[in-house]
């Protein structure tokens, strides 16, 4: 369809952005590239690296995977048709994507355990609020291939170490185990969740009614203080587990206190996807209000049997970044570099680019201002420098090489001043 056609008068049109959307730009943008960076840095150490998958999807990807009867599929996805009648969805969350990636390249085939790190936005219906967008982004880890629960141990390692690096203070994190799909383990415990909450059917509130049948398990993490207080006493799931999965989550458990990693064992987490198993565990921090968590994850060791391919365990999680940024400190200004001040535009430019040949930060006021205005600018912009090119200069071939922070001023050639400066 033409532009046209859609809109007749393209010019008086209002711009709006679409609601639950964010443009980011400035400070915000500054602070995201930085923990990204730094996830970069401290995931590598631990073997991970970069994963980039699309942001459509198969809608069935999501459907099957996470779950129809989860909030995420049932009410969340963003779908859409492509020009040949199929339905796409715009990614709600990362694991799935990255599991359909190891099938789609066949990587499980190469290597006996895989580990992956992504970043990227996440599509969402939600209803928008602070630090809660239907376009968020996230950080996400999987690792597969190992079942023991020392890969686990390494998540909340290197979620330690990366919280430590960014210097966030206050984040805790909660576990629990919920158990795998033997008869005698998470069946048995939803049977037993079950009758339970039968009991109580009438005084849960209406979507936990609705979840008894379809999701009972996201009864156990409902918010509303009705809820919270009729599942006080209602089973664990921590123990109700099988042999082994007891086992698993004990020797974790051994594995973090001696590590010294601190946690709390929040019976009534669950997570809410359908392809968890065994443990799960969120990241919490109480300087995030409402929104309280910053970041969540587990294993899902029944996924890829799940779309019907070879099983390998895998455990992993996912960090919202919009919170991170919401809880970080303000990083340090950008400091550095020059600022070429004059009126003789050929001169100016010539020098800023030759400065920034050079590898080095350099700025200069485009509209070629009053010499104090720009005095002014090379101070507020943070450089160390300033280059000045006033008459004088012009006419000797020379360029005044101000220190910002000293005050002190040297005339020199455009050499000296370059050598100068990437020496500093
Ligand atoms: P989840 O797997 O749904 O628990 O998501 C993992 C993390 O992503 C959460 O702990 C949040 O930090 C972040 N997150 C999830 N949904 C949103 C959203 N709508 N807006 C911002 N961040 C979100």
């Amino acid at each position: 369809m033409l532009l046209n056609a859609i809109n007749p008068t393209p010019l008086a049109m209002q711009l709006k952005i679409v609601k639950g959307m964010r443009d980011l730009y400035g400070e915000e943008v500054r602070v995201f590239s930085y923990l990204e960076e730094k996830a970069r840095e401290i995931f590598s150490l631990y073997g991970f690296s970069e994963i980039r998958t699309p942001l459509l999807e198969h809608t069935e990807l999501f459907a099957k995977g996470v779950g129809e009867e989860t909030d995420i599929v049932g009410k969340e996805m963003y779908l859409l048709e492509d020009r040949n009648g199929k339905s796409l969805a715009l990614r709600p969350e990362g694991t799935a994507s990255v599991v359909r990636g190891l099938v789609t390249n066949n990587l499980l085939k190469q290597s006996r355990q895989l580990r992956f790190f992504y970043f990227g936005p996440m599509f969402r219906y939600e209803r928008p609020q602070k630090g809660r967008y239907r376009q968020f982004y996230q950080i996400g880890v999987e690792c597969f291939g190992v079942e023991g629960p020392e890969a686990d141990l390494e998540m909340f390692l290197m979620l330690r170490q990366y919280f430590a690096a960014i210097q966030l203070q206050g984040v805790a994190f909660q576990i629990n185990s919920i158990g795998c799909q033997e008869a005698a383990c998470r069946p048995a415990f939803k049977t037993k969740l079950i009758h339970f909450l039968e009991q109580q059917k009438e005084e849960l509130c209406a979507d936990c009614q609705r979840r008894l049948s379809n999701n009972p398990l996201r009864v156990l993490d409902c918010k509303q203080p009705g809820c919270i207080a009729l599942t006080a006493q209602a089973p664990q799931s921590h123990q109700h587990l099988c042999g082994r999965c007891k086992d698993h989550f004990a020797t974790l458990q051994n594995l973090l206190d001696q590590e010294g990693v601190q946690y709390e064992l929040n019976p009534k987490l669950v997570r809410g996807l359908d392809y968890y198993s065994k443990t799960v565990f969120e990241v919490y921090s109480a300087n995030l209000g409402a929104q309280s968590a910053a970041g969540g994850g587990g294993r899902f060791d029944g996924l890829l049997e799940l779309y019907g391919s070879a099983a390998a365990p895998a455990v992993g999680f996912a960090l919202g970044l919009d919170r991170l940024a919401l809880l970080s400190e303000p990083l340090a200004p950008v400091n550095g570099g020059a600022f070429v001040i004059g009126f003789e535009s050929q001169a100016v430019v010539s020098l800023v680019a030759k400065v920034r040949q050079a590898g080095i930060l350099c700025e200069y006021d485009p509209f070629f201002s009053s010499m104090k205005s720009q005095f002014k600018q090379a101070g507020k912009s943070g450089a160390r420098w300033a280059l000045v090119l006033g008459e004088e200069e012009i006419q000797t071939g020379q360029v005044a090489l101000k220190d910002l922070d000293q005050g002190t001023q040297t005339s020199v050639t455009p050499e000296i001043a370059l050598e100068k400066l990437q020496e500093n």
